[in-house]
């Protein structure tokens, strides 16, 4: 495989970029593929190499890359003016489009990122409950502010910083960590702080720690321990909403929170957010309320014409046919895995899927962690030199598109085959 111009544009990148890369997760050893252009479930790099990607922006581009009719509306959006500091009638089009599928959104406010949104969400259950601390999952994801960023997963974790320096630990030390999928654990932190925690924010299926799937009646557990304590439940649903089911993983498993954070999929490979919930807690939010929340770019209608778009393109027939690809792919892997004789466990779950190169059930980030990651990247180089994308790191998820259709699967399974064929 030919990477001669990504390797000198990634030389000429570090200089001017932190390690040449916008975000952590996009760099990997020894340097990444520069991208020139994408189109449908494909990546075309600087050094004309055609990857099939499951990577999809991790995870926002789930009608596959340069959709047609997203294309087409902002265009039309771009000629009418790209930011007003004025509302719009598109922001009530995609508003009420949310709330008709979300089942815990009453109301909504749209911002411009995940990071945001969860960040938002946390100030509100705090403003509204006037308690301060928050009980977080260990390797969960909530974006890169303060508040989240301990036991980290994606980027922080795969570059060995899950607690980042600078932040301090008067900040931290409201944030209380427990194992996902223990009941116990919950139980003890909440009869140890009663009183006193404001909200629980919780991945429902943990996408940034690979793929780890809650525990039957786990979230339903959630959802009684927190209501009966008076404690916020948020679900963080910027991976899993509009993408487990048309209401995300809420409608998925049938356990409806106070809060939600969307993002991702929601901006149809646009900057969006967006916090989602019950009326009296979202009205508590400024203007109408006095908890602080604001964005230059909040509701921006470039960004919401693409989330309309999108999730008009989201139909029964999306669902079945993502899924379908996923479990396919999920299968392939176990299958490949067991025939070579290497330890792997695969989990998928509508469009996500991820294999694991560890020999015990995933059910939290400490069995995660006890992956072999120098596998897990060996597989995911082998992977690419047979055309096939998938984030380069085991604690990521892989995603499929609408437009991953048959005869790309069949490829991307000759593919595994042949990455697992040299895999030590
Ligand atoms: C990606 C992600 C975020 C952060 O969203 P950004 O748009 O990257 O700020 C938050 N929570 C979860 C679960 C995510 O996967």
């Amino acid at each position: 495989m030919k990477l001669e111009k990504s390797k000198a544009l990634f030389e000429e990148a570090q200089k001017y970029l932190v390690k040449g890369v916008n975000s952590p997760v996009r760099y990997f050893k020894p340097y990444p593929f520069f991208v020139q252009k994408a189109k449908d479930c494909y990546l075309f790099d600087v050094d004309g190499n055609k990857y099939i990607d499951y990577c999809l922006a991790y995870g926002p581009m789930v009608l596959g890359h340069a959709n047609e009719a997203i294309i087409n509306a902002v265009k039309e959006q771009l000629e009418l003016g790209t930011a007003y500091g004025c509302p719009t009638e598109k922001e009530i089009i995609l508003a009420k489009e949310v709330i008709n599928r979300v089942p815990c959104a009453e109301m909504v406010r749209f911002v411009n990122s995940g990071t945001e949104a969860t960040m938002s969400a946390i100030r509100l259950a705090r403003g509204v409950t006037g308690r301060k601390k928050i009980i977080k999952f260990d390797g969960a994801y909530h974006g890169a502010h303060d508040y989240v960023l301990v036991k980290s997963g994606s980027g922080a974790l795969t570059h060995g910083t899950p607690n980042s320096p600078g932040i301090p630990e008067e900040t931290t030390k409201n944030t209380i960590l427990v194992p996902f999928n223990d009941e116990e654990a919950i139980e003890k932190v909440i009869k140890d702080n009663k009183d006193e925690i404001a909200c629980l924010i919780v991945e429902p299926v943990m996408g940034n720690v690979g793929c780890i799937l809650p525990k039957e009646g786990y979230l339903k557990f959630l959802r009684e321990i927190t209501e009966e304590n008076g404690i916020i439940l948020i679900f963080d649903e910027v991976i899993t909403g509009f993408r487990l089911a048309k209401g995300g993983a809420q409608e998925y498993y049938g356990v409806i929170p106070d809060l939600a954070t969307l993002g991702k999929i929601l901006g149809g490979g646009f900057p969006i957010g967006a916090i989602v919930g019950k009326k009296e807690i979202m009205e508590q939010m400024s203007p109408s309320g006095p908890i602080y929340q604001a964005g230059t770019f909040n509701g921006n209608p470039v960004s919401i014409t693409a989330g309309i778009e999108t999730l008009k393109q989201l139909d029964d027939k999306f669902y079945k046919e993502t899924t379908k690809t996923a479990e396919k792919l999920a299968n392939c892997l176990r299958e490949v895995s067991e025939r070579y004789n290497i330890p792997a466990k695969v989990y998928n779950i509508a469009s996500m899927f991820q294999i694991y190169f560890n020999d015990k059930e995933v059910l939290n980030y400490e069995i995660a962690k006890q992956s072999d990651t120098e596998r897990f990247m060996k597989y995911f180089w082998n992977l690419l030199e047979n055309g096939v994308f998938v984030p380069p790191s085991q604690f990521e998820c892989c995603f499929t598109s609408i437009k991953h259709n048959d005869e790309v699967v069949e490829k991307t399974m000759n593919a595994i085959e042949e990455a697992f064929k040299n895999l030590e």
